[in-house]
């Protein structure tokens, strides 16, 4: 049902050949520029990521036909300890805020996400990656993650639990966009939903409240909260808004650009995204929501400002800042860091009371969000917050049989205390072992020869100052235990 079905079938394998084929002549033209990435890169990283100067003969004797997908990418050390970072503060704060977390599969029907997302939807119209499973069911990989959370919350009946459910997620999300900085086709998220109970503005706004705290855990910078109130689909609220914004766009339509000219009939709110230079001041002229939301609506919306104040959360208010979905409702909003360019958006989210309806479900209140991670990450780069290069807390130089043992034994013995170890699987001469200890970035090196075991005094160097001292073997792993 869905134009992007088609397009996005695998290709066969006779195609793929032929295709390939092309692209060969510019695979040898880019080797040169790609050896030159590489070892530039190499020179300057850090030891002990997979960089630098040590690794880069395996890098380059490995260069391989295969490269990651245009959009998507590999993440690597030591980049990877700040996504575990950013994941385990996520784990925390929404833990305090009795948040659960729920991993549901990447793989959903495609019929979920055109119902929940809107089969006219950029997304579903054309960048979501579906296929044709074997048994001929029309399945999708996720291009966001809200649909899945409701379509898990009626299949688990969890209205039943007590409420609101609040669940939180981590996960890769996929969609077929023009790949830029802070913008890829797989990408992740780090989202919440909150469902079911009330819809008190003291919701919104601990939602709110909770995504603020752990950019602030975080020390994101120049993170700015926008909020507004796209009120309800009903007449005396923005259906009749949205009939006045349409009126009064095809009066200035002449002064439009093609996309808004389209949407003024398509979708007239989507117009107020626009970013186009010439349509700003135009748009500046137009109705806004504010003045004609319904007398609850702005009620809910004077309260959730009032929730956010009592919680010491600064906001602007942005009058353009809207969902073009239906089902969307209420508070929406948006949060940007710095560091950015022009995708700087981190988290959106909003009020989506009929959503779980529309997929089946009971009535239920919801809201949520989604912060982009890859962008978060970006910006934490951008503004120098990168952990140290993993390095090693011991390296153990040992030479000989007997030593070798002994060394096993004290691995274990260390690793087991929490102390990272790094044990060369063969032996190696004494300056050998040295400069692959500094490489390796390690804290100490531990020297153990056969003579050193029979003595029972071993000798540990600390690579920052070249210091020796010597202990017996007991002693070691206490002083190791307690300095590291
Ligand atoms: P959305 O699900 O479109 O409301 O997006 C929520 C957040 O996800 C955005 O504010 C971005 O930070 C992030 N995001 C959306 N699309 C992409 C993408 N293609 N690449 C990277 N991040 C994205």
């Amino acid at each position: 049902m869905l134009a992007a079905t088609s397009s996005t079938k695998t290709p066969t394998a006779a195609k793929w050949l032929v295709a390939h084929d092309r692209q060969r002549g510019f695979f040898r033209l880019s080797f040169s520029l790609w050896h030159f990435f590489i070892v530039g890169t190499a020179r300057t990283a850090a030891p002990g990521s997979v960089f630098s100067e040590e690794n880069l003969p395996s890098l380059v004797a490995t260069k391989s036909k295969f490269q990651a997908i245009r959009g998507t990418r590999d993440l690597l050390p030591p980049e990877t300890a700040l996504w575990n970072h950013v994941e385990e503060t996520a784990r925390q704060v929404f833990g305090t805020f009795g948040f659960g977390e729920i991993r549901p599969p990447i793989l959903e029907p495609t019929e979920l996400f055109a119902r929940a997302v809107g089969g006219d939807t950029d997304i579903v119209s054309k960048e979501m990656y579906t296929f044709e499973d074997r048994d001929e069911s029309s399945t999708s990989l996720r291009p966001e993650a809200t649909a899945s959370v409701c379509r898990s919350y009626i299949e688990h009946g969890m209205q039943q639990l007590p409420l609101p459910v609040k669940l939180y997620y981590i996960g890769p999300m996929f969609r077929r966009e023009r790949p830029q900085k802070g913008r890829y086709r797989q990408f992740y998220q780090i989202g919440a939903e909150v469902l079911g109970g009330t819809d008190a503005p003291a919701i919104d706004a601990e939602v709110i409240e909770m995504v603020m705290t752990f950019f602030d855990r975080l020390q994101l910078p120049g993170v700015q909260l926008e909020i507004n109130s796209i009120g309800h689909n009903a007449e005396n609220c923005r259906a009749g808004y949205v009939a006045r914004l349409q009126a009064a766009l095809r009066e200035v339509r002449d002064k439009l650009g093609p996309d808004s000219q389209r949407r003024i009939e398509t979708n007239p709110l989507r117009v107020l995204d626009s970013k186009l230079e010439q349509e700003q001041s135009i748009i500046e002229t137009l109705p806004r929501i504010a003045d004609h939301l319904c007398d609850q609506c702005k009620a809910h919306y004077a309260a959730v400002e009032q929730q956010l104040g009592m919680r010491g959360v600064r906001y602007r208010e942005n009058w353009r800042l809207v969902r073009g979905l239906d089902y969307y409702m209420r508070t929406t909003f948006e949060i940007t860091a710095a560091g950015l360019g022009s995708q700087n958006a981190v988290c959106g989210g909003g009020r989506y009371d009929s959503l779980v309806e529309l997929l089946g479900g009971p009535p239920t209140k919801g809201i949520g969000f989604a912060i982009g991670e890859d962008r978060l990450i970006l910006s934490l780069e951008e503004a120098g917050k990168v952990p140290a290069t993993a390095g090693r807390d011991v390296y153990i130089a040992w030479m000989g049989e007997q030593a070798f043992a002994t060394a096993i034994r004290a691995a274990k013995t260390l690793r087991s205390a929490g102390i990272s170890v790094e044990l060369p699987p063969a032996e190696q001469k004494f300056g050998k072992a040295l400069e692959r200890a500094s490489k390796l970035n390690s804290r100490y090196a531990l020297i153990l020869g056969d003579n050193e075991v029979a003595e029972g005094s071993w000798t540990l160097k600390t690579l920052a100052d070249g210091m020796q001292q010597k202990f017996a073997e007991p002693e070691l792993l206490d002083f190791l235990k307690r300095s590291l």
